[in-house]
């Protein structure tokens, strides 16, 4: 993995607090490597109330070109941003940064990382229930948005998160224990909880939940690890077309890079080095 680092080697990286999980740094160096670029890619665990001091630190240091925001920092980067893209202020959440002149400018890779599998496979969406009310969330309702989406229901446990996203966003918003009046007309389910991460197993909806849906619908988690998540294991025996949170990982990681180099990423690669 270390290739010839000199003075010379820039530095993309992300940052995070968890970060050490990452799969980025594994992707993106491989990525990198391949290009034959002299970068490196790293994790960097930055604690919450160490944020503003790490990004003004980073921008003194010139061989630091952007690195990628993950939990949780990618609605605190929002004031330390000279620009904005309008993707990302649709979202009100910056993941991917880069370096001017004059300052850090931000964009969310996210929301098309989340959309690209599902282009792909060129259903008809018509309306789509969001499980959980976070950072992702958001980024998933504007994919769902831009995908052309006309009802999106959103399951969450905090009735002020749920208010809030229902101010923000076109969005019907639900406490949990009204999901089964929902499952029998959707086209497409997306976990942006993290029930189902090895530290809170599980699935956020339960066989006879499954087995209420279509047998059309989609069943997406944003979770990467463990793979297949129990969600998914469920919505596979019933025979349901599934894609797991690998994919969504890709293709903004994939976009982060076209927007830090301004070439074309090596999606082969960077799938193979995930184990995709
Ligand atoms: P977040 O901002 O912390 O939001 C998590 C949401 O899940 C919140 O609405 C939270 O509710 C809810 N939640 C947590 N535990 C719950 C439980 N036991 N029951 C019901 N709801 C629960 O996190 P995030 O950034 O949105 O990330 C969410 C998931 O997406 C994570 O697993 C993350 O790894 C994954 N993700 C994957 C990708 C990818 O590229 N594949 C990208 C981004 C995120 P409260 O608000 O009440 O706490």
């Amino acid at each position: 993995m270390i290739r010839g680092i000199t003075g010379h080697t820039k530095i993309l990286g992300v940052m995070g607090y968890p970060v050490t999980y990452s799969l980025s740094p594994k992707m993106h160096n491989r990525a990198l490597e391949v290009l034959g670029l002299d970068y490196v890619y790293l994790a960097f665990p930055v604690p919450i109330d160490r944020f503003c001091q790490a990004i003004d630190g980073f921008f003194a240091c010139e061989s630091i070109l952007g690195f990628n925001l993950t939990i949780p920092h990618k609605q605190k980067i929002l004031t330390h941003l000279i620009e904005v893209s309008p993707i990302a202020q649709a979202v009100g959440a910056v993941n991917t940064i880069k370096r001017s002149t004059l300052g850090w400018i931000g964009t969310n890779t996210d929301v098309e990382g989340f959309i690209y599998p599902l282009k792909k496979l060129d259903f008809n969406l018509e309306a789509v229930l969001v499980l959980g009310s976070g950072g992702a969330a958001k980024a998933v309702i504007v994919g769902c948005q831009k995908l052309g989406i006309k009802k999106i229901h959103v399951v969450g446990r905090n009735p002020s998160k749920l208010e809030e996203l229902q101010q923000q966003f076109p969005v019907t918003s639900h406490p949990w224990d009204q999901i089964e009046n929902l499952l029998t007309h959707l086209d497409l389910v997306v976990n942006c909880t993290p029930i189902g991460m090895a530290e809170q197993p599980g699935s956020p909806l339960n066989k006879q939940q499954i087995d209420m849906l279509k047998p059309q619908t989609i069943v997406y988690d944003l979770i990467y690890t463990p793979r297949p998540t129990e969600l998914l294991k469920l919505a596979q025996a019933k025979g349901l077309t599934t894609i797991d949170g690998l994919e969504m990982l890709l293709y903004q990681g994939a976009l982060a890079l076209e927007f830090w180099l301004e070439v074309p990423a090596p999606i082969g690669i960077m799938a193979e080095a995930i184990g995709r």
